[in-house]
């Protein structure tokens, strides 16, 4: 268990909690000494100041989903666990970038949101009745009132069909993602452009975002994954869902088989 799973375990153990939705994250905050404003912020999802009487944990009134707002204060409320030692005042841009850079305090940070939000027995048990699609990740951002990026990540640990994840940040692959074992090889793209016909280029070179009716796009197996010479890329029914933050200009892929 990542150290940032643990110590969300531990908080919710020490107040009896199993299921956060239905609590508003202030409350805990308050419990742990900080205060929480929201607020116009021009550059940043959320940040902390460390006082010496008192912490104040700010996050952006600008963002547009509700969700997004949570595990922004989520992942604060982890920053005020973990690493009160570390910094005196953090800010935080983009958390989305932070799940691929292992091993530092981001990713402990989001790691403790992800599992104060969505606690692992209780996500399994739900996302496991289902289907995989953007259709069960927007529902299970709904019911865990949480961001879909961080439902996007904590399915690819957590969820029983594997999935791949490819982050793009100005039509350039940042980092990517696949479950091991893993039947298929995927194409190092790190600091290439998304290939051609993947839906991530089409969002960067014409700005297409797709409905959610049409968010689950059909592409070949060779748009993201090398073919062995014994196949024909037309075999395979691969799929690309992007999840589109036009504020960073960023798209996260999500790419699975049936
Ligand atoms: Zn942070």
């Amino acid at each position: 268990m990542s150290p940032g799973q643990f110590a969300a375990k531990k908080l919710m153990s020490e107040h009896g909690f199993t299921d956060l939705s239905d609590i508003p994250l202030e409350l805990i905050a308050s419990g742990l000494g900080a205060t929480v404003l929201e607020k116009p912020m021009s550059n940043s999802d959320g940040r902390i100041v460390f006082g010496k009487r008192k912490t104040i944990i700010t996050v952006n009134s600008n963002i547009e989903y509700e969700g997004k707002k949570r595990f922004t204060l989520a992942h604060e409320i982890g920053h005020l666990r973990m690493h009160r030692q570390h910094f005196l005042l953090h800010n935080d841009t983009d958390a989305t970038l932070e799940y691929f850079r292992k091993g530092n305090q981001e990713t402990e940070a989001n790691e403790f949101a992800s599992e104060l939000l969505m606690p692992e027995a209780l996500f399994k048990e739900i996302s496991d009745d289902y289907e995989f699609g953007p259709e069960l990740l927007r529902y299970l951002a709904d019911y865990f009132k949480t961001s879909i990026t961080s439902v996007a990540y904590h399915y690819f640990k957590f969820g029983h069909h594997p999935i791949c994840l490819i982050y793009s940040y100005a039509n350039k692959v940042k980092y990517w993602m696949r479950p091991d074992p893993y039947d298929h090889y995927m194409k190092n793209t790190t600091n290439l452009s998304p290939p051609e016909d993947s839906v991530a280029t089409e969002y960067f070179k014409t700005g297409k975002i797709y409905s959610k009716k049409e968010s689950k796009q059909p592409i070949w197996k060779s748009t993201w994954f090398e073919l062995n010479s014994l196949e024909n890329d037309n075999d395979f029914n691969f799929y690309e869902y992007c999840i589109i933050t036009q504020k960073y200009n960023t798209a996260l892929s999500v790419v699975w088989e049936e």
